[in-house]
């Protein structure tokens, strides 16, 4: 069903538009099914060191195998859990299930696990239940709190800020740190930057993609890169594909990258070969 534009009155889409809708309508059925059916997996895309090359952690990234579609990309889904708040339950099963995959990732030279960064959408945060599912996934699998990363958006940050906020300042006091994801590309507000408790500045690849592209977008990396020093904020830049980018990001002093041209996100059982196989070096 459609809205005509001179009027109220509604009318029968057309068969495509209907056929869009019914796939969409299945979908979401299908989705309700998903966590029980076990179709959700993880990848891992690894995170490197940009001067040591090594790797340092990894981001979680949500995928589902659907029975007949195959895997599903999280762009199409992911609104959908969230929509339907799936993603209440799916992210509290990712968060358990990545803490103790994350247990067997030991960096050699520290003996400690490395890294996990795991994606938050609005909808966790206005459940209620996000800090006491986070806890008890922190307690259920002995993951050390201070390898945890969790990664926003801007757009959270947008409405029921006193809520939110008291979110982030528990998960601060906890020694979680905070990731500002898509940096630069949603309702960025430089004030968001001092307000909230954040410690990493994730910057979008949309930026990356311009190096050696756009003189103009260099210079806004570079921009990127001094205030994320200037405000003692670690920096991830985010979608590396080439060595040119690779070795634009190093020069500019960005401490921190992940991307295809680096590595791909990874099975679990991928991850731990490429640990093994690189020695944790580019
Ligand atoms: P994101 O958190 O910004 O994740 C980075 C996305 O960029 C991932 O896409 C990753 O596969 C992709 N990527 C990484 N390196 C490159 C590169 O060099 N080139 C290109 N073209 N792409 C690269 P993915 O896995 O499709 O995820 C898309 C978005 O879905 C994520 O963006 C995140 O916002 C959301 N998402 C993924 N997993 C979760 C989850 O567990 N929970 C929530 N709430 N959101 C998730
Ligand atoms: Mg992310
Ligand atoms: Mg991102
Ligand atoms: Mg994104």
């Amino acid at each position: 069903l459609s809205l005509t534009k001179d009027g109220p009155a509604f009318h029968l889409a057309s068969p495509q538009a209907d056929a869009r809708l019914r796939e969409r309508l299945e979908l979401e059925a299908a989705l309700y099914k998903a966590l029980e059916r076990k179709e959700f997996f993880i990848l891992y895309q690894p995170q490197f060191d940009m001067v040591s090359g090594k790797v340092i952690g990894s981001e979680a990234l949500l995928r589902w195998q659907h029975p007949e579609k195959g895997v599903v990309s999280p762009a199409d889904f992911i609104p959908m859990l969230e929509e339907t708040g799936l993603i209440e339950t799916v992210g509290e099963w990712l968060l358990n299930e990545t803490m103790e995959q994350g247990l067997a990732w030991v960096d050699p030279d520290s003996g400690e696990p490395l890294h996990l960064a795991i994606n938050l959408s609005a909808r966790q945060f206005h459940s209620g239940r996000l800090l006491q599912q986070v806890q008890s996934a922190l307690v259920n699998s002995g993951f050390p709190v201070h390898k945890l990363k969790l990664e926003i958006t801007e757009s959270l940050l947008l409405d029921n800020l006193t809520e939110v906020l008291e979110t982030l300042n528990e998960f601060e006091q906890m020694g979680i740190e905070l990731a500002l994801d898509d940096f630069g590309t949603g309702y960025s507000s430089l004030s968001y930057l001092h307000s909230f408790p954040l410690h990493i500045l994730k910057i979008d690849q949309s930026f990356v993609d311009g190096i050696g592209k756009s003189k103009r977008l260099e210079e806004l990396l570079r921009g990127i890169v001094g205030l994320g020093y200037a405000l003692g904020m670690n920096i991830v830049a985010e979608g590396i594909e080439t060595a040119e980018q690779f070795d634009f990001l190093r020069d500019l002093g960005c401490p921190q990258g992940q991307g295809f041209g680096l590595a791909k996100p990874l099975t679990a059982s991928q991850f731990s070969s490429f640990l093994t196989s690189s020695a944790f070096s580019r």
